[in-house]
């Protein structure tokens, strides 16, 4: 069938959003209508060319929609349900899966391939056949997708999935690290460094939980407003000066630190805000990774003596440790109860011709929590 797409040929050059031929599904697979999708910062890392990715792709992996068809032997989907596509896959069948840890699910393997599971293309570009790559699976910048069953979990009908699906990465990433990852208790307290749509997710996340000072740091005073909107009990702007954040996070906590402490800034990681996070939490206590930056980054810019003599602890946070295949179901019914917030997090939306634009927004750092292309 015939669908647009937006293609990334080169990075830095604008995607084309073009006429792209789009095969059937092939055993364990569905043709999904795609409804919407987020904007995630993930995706900047191949547009920049940060992070290699084989091209030409289809980029985009938030995404929701509305199962069409489906290949042989799929069975927790059929036509006409609604479905939140997950940026990492869960098979149900391997080690990681059995163990509570779909996050790690060994399809994860096949995702850097850029081709489905079996390790060929249902793109092609229409003019002339060139076939294109999938990303993640899942490919959301376009009308259409050939998704697998591994990489969608069904979702209520009556509710607007141009806001769930932010359930589909960013969202449960930003939420999973407070509630899942970092197990915050009331009353326990924690720093947040970057508010973007991860961040201000966590922001989310930890008022639920009940903690009881959330600090919010970023660069941009427009983040830390709606950090504050979301439940931050304290924000510090970051002037680039790591000894003046720590200070203030010092007098917040009466000079003990923060119990847990979350790096969201992914695309800009630096030392910078790394150092931030490690020096805001208190002996002891807990530094979660989440944001992904930049892959040739080989090095912390911690003191490994300090990490002994104040016993403090590093983790590493993949998808929000989620349950996704329970967890997204259970966000879904916070959001339709009035406990979570996607409405305020979504604070443009476009169409997918908008595609280099919304790019340009993620790129200028403040302009926006979440961008959502509707279909
Ligand atoms: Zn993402
Ligand atoms: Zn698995």
């Amino acid at each position: 069938m015939r669908m647009k797409a937006a293609v990334l040929y080169e990075p830095r050059k604008p995607l084309v959003v073009e006429e792209v031929e789009l095969d059937p599904p092939r055993a364990g697979e569905a043709l999904v209508k795609m409804v919407a999708t987020g904007v995630c910062h993930s995706d900047i890392h191949y547009y920049t060319g940060d992070q290699k990715r084989q091209l030409p792709v289809v980029l985009g992996h938030e995404g929701a929609g509305i199962v069409e068809k489906v290949g042989e032997g799929v069975t927790t989907v059929k036509p006409g349900d609604h479905v939140v596509l997950t940026f990492l896959p869960s098979c149900g069948k391997c080690h990681w899966c059995h163990t509570g840890q779909p996050n790690m699910c060994d399809l994860g393997a096949k995702l850097r391939a850029g081709f489905m599971i079996d390790g060929t293309t249902r793109m092609h570009r229409a003019k002339d056949g060139l076939d294109l790559h999938h990303f993640l699976f899942v490919s959301t910048y376009a009308q259409y997708s050939i998704v697998p069953e591994a990489s969608m979990v069904v979702v209520p009908d009556w509710l607007p999935l141009e806001r769930l699906c932010l359930f589909g990465c960013g969202f449960t990433t930003g939420f999973g690290a407070a509630t899942n990852a970092a197990h915050i208790r009331p009353g326990e307290t924690v720093t947040i460094v970057g508010c973007g749509g991860l961040g201000l997710a966590a922001v989310q996340g930890a008022k639920l939980s009940g903690a009881g000072k959330i600090i919010a740091v970023d660069v941009h005073e427009e983040k830390l407003t709606l950090a504050r909107k979301f439940g931050a009990t304290h924000t510090i702007v970051n002037r680039h000066n790591v000894d003046e954040v720590f200070k203030e996070i010092q007098e917040i906590t009466w000079g003990v630190g923060t119990d847990y402490s979350m790096e969201f800034v992914g695309f800009d990681q630096s030392d910078e805000t790394l150092d931030i996070a490690f020096r805001a939490i208190r002996k002891g206590g807990t530094m979660l990774m989440v944001g992904v930056g930049a892959l040739s980054k080989k090095t912390l810019p911690i003191s490994p003596a300090d990490l002994t003599h104040w016993r403090k602890r590093i983790h590493g946070v993949l998808f929000g440790d989620a349950q996704f295949r329970t967890d997204i179901p259970r966000y879904v019914d916070m959001y339709h109860k009035g406990q979570i917030n996607l409405d305020d997090m979504v604070t443009q939306e476009m169409r997918l011709e908008d595609i280099n634009t919304a790019f340009e927004n993620v790129l200028a750092g403040n302009k926006v929590a979440r961008q959502v292309i509707r279909f």
